[in-house]
């Protein structure tokens, strides 16, 4: 790479400081970093399930040892404060080593039991490696996003080529160092650096697969470009999650939990609370109570604030945009309002009742603010959350398990949180992904170990079969005891209606 190549800077939200500079990687520059993925993809996938299992748990001891440093490196480059980035890093750490303990089990050969009709064959299953995966990551939470992709993909035998947000690539260029650190052998994982063009070329570089995490806006771009070589992508996407407070519900811990959900990380959460719907005979106590514990917040540019300033200057647009629309149709500011939002810093922002049809209430706003909204009942509840075009997380408060859990199978939604929020976040056996414009394809547990592995199928003869089945010189009687075996197998069933 020329050193006069066109550069950028990612810069710290709080002050504008350069945090670093990093190439602007051309189409050929990501070719290579592919080309060269090839070769570690094969010879990280000759280790085997336990010698990457080894590595990987190193890495894991190395992101433990250094979650200090990259906690400062988190708040700094893209404006979180430090506990809450310290809080990412032990939930990325939780999954790697989940991943690497669990990826052969869920990986790994097995038998399965052949049909009456195959009964002379040995049946073997197990997953392959993909070969090179492409991951194209968000700035909301740089080490735990690129962490559900890498750590899957890297414990399932592939070689990862690694596109983080251009505003937050510093964290990005300290995860694959700290991964080249305990494995210097070969470029297993690799950084490329550059905006959106960068990630455009990742998506026709010829990777086996892309697994994207970002807006709804560009993953529809992402599946469009992966499309040309028939790229499989895994869609990890906006989100417009709901909160449901049944008339029962705790709501003390139900306005903590709505509260941290909306408003953490400036509301810069895929699966940030920004719908809040509430049990008619409770809503004026749930919305006082969440409206004075709203005004003690301190956002601001300290590492100890309740939150930061929005990382991305271009989402304050959208903030004002949907709070000036919720108040001019109806909706009432109860917390703070179109003057909470600063040049960096927004100040909370509670809305109550507004119209259903407003973008505060249909698009993802992802700033600090919130929309209280009444129920009828938990079932308006449902509705209302499943009347719109998202479908990534959703929470539930009450006191009725029966209800709630029958509320949880109603929701179009890929999880669900009882009684608190995110939770299922921390619990690396489950699956995480959206419906609807939420994406497709699954991050996390076993079914994100099997997002980054191609099944193989394959029978072994055990003994020759009476009942030759695949053959011209099949016996003349075959057909018949085939039907007749059905009917006895299979046909003893009626219909009654
Ligand atoms: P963007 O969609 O703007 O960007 C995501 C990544 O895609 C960035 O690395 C970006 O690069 C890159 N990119 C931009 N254009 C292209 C392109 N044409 N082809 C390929 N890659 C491209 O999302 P944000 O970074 O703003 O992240 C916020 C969004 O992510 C929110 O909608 C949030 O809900 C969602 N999200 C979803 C999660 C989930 O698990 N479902 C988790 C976290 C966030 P660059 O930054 O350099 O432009």
């Amino acid at each position: 790479m020329s050193i006069d190549a066109p550069q950028f800077q990612t810069t710290a939200p709080s002050d504008g400081e350069v945090i670093a500079s990093f190439p602007i990687m051309t189409p050929e520059e990501v070719s290579a970093a592919v080309d060269r993925a090839r070769i570690a993809a094969h010879w990280w996938a000759e280790l085997g399930f336990d010698g990457r299992k080894t590595r990987l748990l190193a890495w894991k001891s190395l992101l433990a040892r250094r979650a200090e440093q990259l906690a400062w490196l988190v708040h700094r480059e893209g404006g979180k404060p430090v506990e809450d980035a310290l809080l990412e890093i032990a939930l990325s750490i939780e999954h790697l080593d989940w991943a690497a303990k669990n990826a052969e089990k869920i990986l790994g050969e097995r038998g399965v039991r052949p049909s009456l009709l195959t009964m002379n064959q040995r049946a073997r299953l197990w997953y392959e490696p993909m070969g090179v995966v492409g991951v194209i990551g968000p700035w909301n939470y740089p080490v735990f996003t690129p962490v559900g992709s890498v750590g899957y993909a890297l414990a399932a035998g592939n070689a990862v080529v690694f596109k983080p947000s251009e505003y937050t690539t510093a964290v990005g260029q300290w995860m694959v160092d700290s991964f080249a650190q305990v494995v210097p052998e070969q470029p297993v994982v690799q950084l490329i650096t550059g905006q959106g063009a960068t990630g455009a070329a990742l998506c026709t570089s010829g990777v086996d697969k892309i697994s994207f995490t970002g807006s709804t806006a560009t993953g529809r771009k992402v599946m469009a470009a992966a499309a040309q070589n028939l790229t499989p992508v895994v869609l990890e996407l906006g989100g417009k999650d709901a909160f449901i407070v049944d008339a029962d519900a705790n709501i003390e811990k139900a306005v903590d939990a709505a509260l941290f959900g909306a408003m953490g990380n400036a509301g810069q959460t895929c699966v940030a609370v920004e719908r809040v719907y509430v049990h008619d005979a409770i809503y004026d106590q749930f919305l006082d109570r969440l409206a004075s514990r709203a005004r003690e917040l301190h956002p601001g540019n300290e590492a100890t604030s309740s939150y930061g300033p929005m990382t991305m200057p271009a989402q304050i647009a959208t903030i004002r945009e949907h709070v000036d629309h919720a108040i001019a149709c109806g909706g009432r500011a109860i917390v703070g309002g179109p003057e909470s939002i600063g040049e960096s810093v927004v100040g909370p922002i509670v809305l109550a009742d507004v119209p259903e049809s407003c973008p505060a209430v249909t698009d993802e706003t992802f700033g600090p603010t919130v929309v209280v909204n009444r129920i009828r009942d938990l079932s308006d509840g449902i509705d209302k959350a499943n009347a719109n075009h998202y479908g990534l997380g959703a929470s539930l408060f009450g006191k009725d398990r029966k209800a709630l859990m029958e509320a949880a199978r109603r929701l179009r939604t890929g999880m669900v949180s009882i009684n608190s929020w995110v939770m299922y976040a921390g619990v690396p056996a489950l699956p995480w992904g959206g419906v609807g414009v939420s994406g497709f394809g699954r991050i996390h547990g076993p079914d994100g170990l099997r997002e980054f592995a191609r099944s193989k199928g394959v029978v072994s003869e055990r003994f020759p079969s009476p009942l030759v089945l695949t053959s011209f010189s099949r016996r003349p009687d075959t057909s018949a005891i085939i039907s007749k075996a059905l009917v006895a197998l299979h046909g003893r069933r009626k219909w009654t209606s």
